[in-house]
């Protein structure tokens, strides 16, 4: 039987250990898959550390943080999700990827709403792998989810209200702002701020200017709190390259198609913060 205060969370990659870390903090049990133990190791050092940041900041008390730690165990297999009131996907950006996921989490999970992260896929696509079309749906936080306040909701075509309204209440109770948009490639945050970061990759590829000036003339110049390349590096430019082709096959048009340095530097491994190494060192 699904329970409310139960959440799984499928990748424990950089979305997945922030929305387990978030859970946990406002009193949900999680229990954090992966297929990789090393990327659940890492995730709990990073939850921990994470933690210890807030209580220094004195965001949560030390106790909060203790019993957060304790509310999160980790597992390899998607079967650990059994029982969950709510399953989060958050597996990279890959739709073949994430239909197999999804195929193996509907089976898993009786009962409960199941939810996508993704930052670009179709909702309506991926609930029609399941038997609950009308109990699945897209909940995209932001990077890095216990700092950012918006959780943007996206109802596939057959997603019921009550999942809907189910989710919205949930982003609330985690102190966080639910915005709900309509199912379209990138929703809004991704159609937005991709062909910002891809024009300031060409900027960069072209020479017009050095990354550091390039960061300057958006923070200073049009009050960002960070430079595109610095955030496409925190997203992960494996990330971006996978937002830009889904945006650019669906959308059709030319100013998402991804450019051939961000090809290059995936192609290379330099995917960012995650592997030490993208448009900055780490
Ligand atoms: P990531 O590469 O950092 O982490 C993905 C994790 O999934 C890895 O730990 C990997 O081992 C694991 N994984 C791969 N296959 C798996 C499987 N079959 N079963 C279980 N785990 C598996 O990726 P990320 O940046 O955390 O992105 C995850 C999702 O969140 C993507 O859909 C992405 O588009 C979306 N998203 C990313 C950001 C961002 O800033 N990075 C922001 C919002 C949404």
């Amino acid at each position: 039987m699904a329970q409310a205060d139960r959440v799984a969370v499928v990748g424990a990659g950089t979305m997945g250990n922030g929305i387990a870390h978030v859970f946990a903090q406002y009193g949900y049990d999680v229990v954090l898959i992966d297929i990789a133990k090393d990327r659940l190791t890492a995730a709990l050092e990073t939850i921990a550390r994470n933690l210890e940041r807030q209580v220094k900041k004195g965001v949560v008390t030390p106790e909060v943080r203790a019993a957060a730690l304790e509310r999160i165990r980790t597992a390899t297999e998607t079967d650990a999700a059994a029982g969950a009131g709510l399953v989060i996907e958050a597996v990279p950006e890959d739709p073949l990827l994430k239909a197999d996921v999804i195929r193996a989490l509907d089976v898993a999970v009786d009962g409960g709403i199941l939810a996508s992260n993704t930052s670009s896929i179709s909702i309506t696509q991926l609930a029609r792998l399941t038997r609950r079309p009308d109990r699945f749906i897209g909940m995209h936080f932001m990077n890095p989810v216990p700092v950012m306040k918006l959780v943007e909701v996206i109802r596939g075509l057959q997603t019921s209200d009550e999942t809907a309204a189910a989710v919205m209440e949930i982003a609330r109770r985690l102190d966080k702002t639910p915005v709900e948009v309509k199912d379209s490639p990138g929703f809004v945050s991704n159609r937005v701020l991709m062909p910002m970061i891809k024009e300031a990759i060409v900027c960069r590829m072209e020479g017009v200017a050095g990354p550091e000036e390039i960061e300057s003339v958006m923070k200073l110049g049009m009050n960002q709190p960070i430079g595109p390349l610095a955030l496409a590096d925190l997203i992960g430019l494996d990330t971006c390259l996978a937002i830009l082709e889904v945006l650019h096959r669906e959308l059709g048009e030319d100013k998402y198609r991804p450019c051939p340095l961000l090809r290059t530097y995936v192609a290379a491994g330099w995917l960012g913060r995650k592997t030490g190494r993208g448009f900055y060192p780490y």
